[in-house]
C-alpha cells in the first residue's frame, strides 16, 4: 500500500499533520490554485489528519519554490523553514501530491523490497536511452538504493501499483494505499 519513513523520534512527523506553507514569487496563478488543491486533496483523503494552513505564525512551514526540478525533503526534520520544490508546469498538480507525500514522509513506492520485476523495469526503462546496456545499469540502481534504504523505511499493507509515489506511472489521484501509509504517520494509532 506504501511506504513510510520509519520514526526513529518525534522529529520525523510534522507536530498535530500541520504542515504551514508560504510560496515562493514567480508562481502562476493557475499553478498555485494547482497546488493549494492538492493540499485540500490530501487533507480531505486523511480525513483531516493533515492539514496546509497558509503560514501565519506557525514556527515550522514549507516554502514552496518553483524550480526546474521537483523534490521535497522526507518528512520533518526540525527546521523552522523546510524548501518543496515544485515545477509550475502542466503537471503541477500530479508533482504537487507527489511532493506534498514527500513531505508528509511518504517515500518511492519502488523503493519497497517487494516491488515487482515488471514495475522496476518500466523505471528502468523510463530513466534510461532504452538500450540494453542503459536498461541493465538503471535497473542495478534501483536494486541497490531499494539495500541501501532499506532501514530507513516502514512498508505499509502490499505493493500499491496505484500509489502517487511510484515512478514512472500514470497515477493521478491520491490511491486508498496513499492514504493508509499517510495515516500510519499522523492517524491517531500512530
Ligand atoms: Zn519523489
Amino acid at each position: 500500500m506504501g511506504m513510510v519513513i520509519k520514526i526513529k523520534g518525534a522529529q520525523q512527523v510534522w507536530p498535530g499533520g500541520v504542515i504551514a506553507h508560504e510560496f515562493a514569487d514567480g508562481w502562476s496563478a493557475d499553478g498555485k490554485s494547482k497546488v493549494l488543491q492538492a493540499m485540500r486533496d490530501w487533507t480531505e483523503a486523511t480525513g483531516g489528519l493533515v492539514t496546509f494552513p497558509e503560514h501565519s505564525n506557525q514556527k515550522f512551514y514549507i516554502r514552496i519554490t518553483n524550480p526546474q526540478q521537483s523534490r521535497c525533503a522526507l518528512g520533518f526534520n526540525g527546521q523552522s523553514e523546510i524548501e518543496c520544490q515544485i515545477k509550475d508546469d502542466a503537471n503541477v498538480y500530479v508533482t504537487a501530491l507527489h511532493e506534498l507525500g514527500h513531505c508528509m514522509g511518504l517515500g518511492h513506492e519502488q523503493l519497497r523490497d517487494d516491488t515487482p520485476a515488471e514495475v522496476m523495469l518500466n523505471i528502468a526503462r523510463a530513466q534510461s536511452d532504452g538500450s540494453e546496456r542503459g536498461v541493465a545499469f538503471q535497473m542495478e540502481i534501483i536494486r541497490s538504493l531499494i539495500q541501501m534504504k532499506k532501514s530507513d523505511y516502514v512498508k505499509v499493507g502490499g505493493f500499491d501499483k496505484a500509489s502517487i509515489m511510484l515512478y514512472a506511472s500514470d497515477a493521478k489521484r491520491i490511491s486508498d494505499g496513499d492514504v493508509a501509509s499517510a495515516k500510519q504517520l499522523y492517524g491517531t494509532s500512530a
